[in-house]
């Protein structure tokens, strides 16, 4: 299979929409953006061994080199239209790249995404996404509009993807749930598309809470008081360990993409209703405040401190 044959596999499964003028074959794609909105634009890439374990099945790196951009349209409150994919392949292996496809356009057909374009090389595996999403003008949950006094939100359940992590570096068997967590993140789109209007701040958690909500806080120049026994854990969290140690993954563990979020206290009822209609739980997980981002067991109790903070490239 040679490099024209390998974007040709790609082109007949990209997926049509009305708004591509011009999709994969041309010098560029030519695309139409709705008058009146935003686009929305991102861009991920995902590097064997350091993103992802490397024995990672195929299906699941193409999902998640999506799902990880979807999440930032999402953490917008953005609706995804489009995409483009540079690949990067040790080898032309056909076995894997129908595997990852599978996985890629299993997850933007769900999210009618279609695939506009990207590039083909040799080189250690690697993928890189750029997506496209709407918004309209005002309506980006940005990182810079927290309040003091606001609550803070997240979605869904927080640790598990690290919990599976976790047991994989061990050397142990890594639990089939959590692992399901971290190798097909669900990105929360509609969630983050309810919440325009609504939240006042947003960020998809990816480098683990601490690190994700205090890049929030610092955009915003506030802090925040979080309950560490409020975090939402999953049934398989729970079995997975010891309270300090599921506490830790939930505080700093990094792949969750949930998302995180602030809101007016007045706008409790909006938020829960934009959960309802989104099919997405969320849980009030403490408040802005001024000063920096403190971890506490209780609302009332004192400061704890997590065994290790996020992760940071190069730190
Ligand atoms: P050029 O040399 O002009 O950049 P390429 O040969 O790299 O063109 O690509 C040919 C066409 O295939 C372009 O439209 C490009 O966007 C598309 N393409 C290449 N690789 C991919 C890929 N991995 N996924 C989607 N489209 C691709
Ligand atoms: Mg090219």
């Amino acid at each position: 299979m040679d490099e024209f044959e390998l974007i040709n596999r790609i082109r007949v499964r990209a997926g049509a929409r009305a708004d591509v003028v011009l999709g994969i074959g041309d010098d560029c794609a030519l695309l139409e953006v709705p008058a009146g909105l935003q686009l929305a634009v991102t861009s991920d890439t995902l590097n064997a061994g350091v993103h992802f374990p490397p024995e990672t099945a195929a299906f699941d790196i193409g999902w998640k080199a999506l799902a990880v951009n979807l999440s930032d349209l999402a953490a917008m409150g953005a609706r995804p239209a489009w995409c483009t994919l540079a690949l990067a392949l040790p080898e032309a292996d056909a076995g894997f790249v129908a595997g990852f496809l599978d996985g890629f356009f299993a997850l933007a057909d769900q999210h009618d995404v279609a695939l506009v374009g990207g590039d083909t090389t040799r080189g250690p595996l690697s993928i890189n996404v750029t997506a496209h999403g709407f918004v309209a003008p005002g309506a980006a949950l940005r990182r810079d509009g927290a309040r003091v006094g606001d609550d803070v939100w997240v979605s869904g359940t927080l640790g598990d993807a690290a919990a599976a992590l976790r047991q994989w570096r061990d050397g142990q068997p890594v639990d089939g749930d959590l692992r399901a967590r971290l190798d097909r993140p669900t990105p929360r789109v509609a969630l983050g598309q309810a919440l325009g209007g609504v939240a006042s701040a947003c960020i998809d958690l990816s480098d683990g809470l601490l690190a994700d909500l205090g890049h929030v806080c610092r955009a915003s120049g506030v802090g925040a008081r979080i309950e560490v026994e409020a975090l939402p854990a999953s049934a398989a969290l729970l079995s997975a360990g010891d309270a300090q140690r599921r506490r830790t993954l939930q505080a700093t563990g990094g792949d969750d993409y949930e998302l995180c979020f602030t809101a007016l206290p007045a706008c409790r009822q909006s938020v829960l209703d934009a959960a309802r209609s989104s099919r997405v739980p969320v849980t009030r997980i403490g408040r802005i405040d001024h000063g920096n981002v403190v971890l506490a067991l209780s609302a009332n109790g004192d400061a704890w401190i997590p065994a290790h903070a996020g992760f940071v490239h190069f730190g």
